[in-house]
């Protein structure tokens, strides 16, 4: 397949590339490196003459010659230090970014995989969460810019697919981790591990008891794979069900990294959701999925690049 990626520059956009050019697809990857990585380009580059790059910005349109197959939404900012940096251009990649590549999509007859979120479910008031929950979402909270912009990218991508009957796919994906996180995103695990690595105090937001599930890179990217595969239009859950605090999870660094740190507790960000657990009996029975790594290991492969990264 010849498969366009918005967003190839970024920690999931560039896993994802990698594993479709190692399964023989062409790639065309867009990106305007707002919250991206020059590097990530320049080794999918050097690892393969089947990928291309594009400097664009996809809220202002996106435009590929030639045949392509399939479509893959992918950029945005994600962490909540992105979108709450950048929150117009969040709210506009989610609308007129989806809008621009269901576009592109519809005029090359190609497949679309649109990457939703986890946080369209916002603070939930159901547990764990199954995709016919609507969700409990402050649309004029801070989150807001990056919640219903993704909720608005859902609601698109199916009005596509049954106004025109572009063949659609919307994975929605719970924090995942791995390689290729940037320290300092802001977003739980990175920020850990870096200040575990310092010695530095680990910052945990509230008392800690909030839950996360957190899913490892390879295990998401098989999931959207899978799902590509799929004639599954309506929404799947890809995460990790293993449920964990916050806490939990600051400890289990200190333990795998041998660190000496403390742990400081600073005050909840607005809007933060108390509980997110994906059921993934959908991704289970329609995809024969599910995450192999177990959270341990993850985070140890994760310490272990961070180490690297450092020299
Ligand atoms: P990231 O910030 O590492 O990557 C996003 C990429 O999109 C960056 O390379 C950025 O430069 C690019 N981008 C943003 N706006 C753009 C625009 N207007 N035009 C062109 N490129 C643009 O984030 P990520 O963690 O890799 O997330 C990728 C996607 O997955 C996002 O859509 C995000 O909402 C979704 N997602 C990620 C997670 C997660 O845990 N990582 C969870 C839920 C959803």
């Amino acid at each position: 397949m010849r498969v366009v990626v918005t967003g190839g520059a970024g920690f999931l956009g560039s896993h994802l590339c990698e594993r479709l050019l190692a399964d023989g697809h062409e790639v065309v990857c867009v990106d305007n490196f707002i919250t991206g990585r020059s590097e990530h380009v320049d080794m999918l580059a050097g690892s393969s003459s089947r990928f291309s790059f594009q400097h664009a910005d996809v809220s202002s349109g996106v435009f590929v010659d030639g045949v392509v197959d399939a479509v893959l939404h992918f950029a945005s900012p994600a962490s909540p230090v992105d979108y709450l940096m950048h929150p117009i251009p969040t709210l506009k990649v989610g609308a007129l970014g989806t809008h621009n590549t269901l576009g592109l999509a519809k005029a090359k007859g190609a497949r679309y995989l649109l990457a939703s979120t986890s946080e369209v479910y916002g603070d939930p008031q159901v547990h764990p969460q199954p995709e016919t929950y609507w969700g409990h979402v402050n649309p004029i909270g801070p989150r807001g810019v990056y919640d219903e912009a993704k909720r608005y990218a859902e609601a698109m991508t199916m009005a596509y697919h049954r106004t025109h009957g572009l063949d659609t796919r919307i994975v929605r994906i719970f924090n995942t981790y791995g390689p290729r996180m940037r320290p300092a995103d802001g977003r739980a695990i990175p920020e850990f591990i870096s200040a575990a690595l310092d010695g530095a105090a680990i910052p945990v937001h509230g008392d800690g008891s909030q839950t996360r599930s957190f899913c490892y890179v390879t295990d998401e990217i098989q999931g959207f794979i899978r799902l590509l595969a799929s004639s599954q239009h309506d929404p799947v859950n890809i995460g990790n069900p293993i449920e964990m605090t916050v806490l939990e999870m600051a400890q289990l660094i200190i333990k795998l990294t041998g660190s000496s740190s403390s742990i400081e507790f600073l005050p909840r960000p607005v809007d933060d959701p108390n509980v997110r657990r994906p059921d993934i009996t959908r991704a289970r029975t329609l995809l024969g999925w599910e995450p192999q790594v177990a959270p341990e290991e993850g985070i140890a492969r994760t310490i272990e690049w961070f180490r690297t990264q450092r020299g």
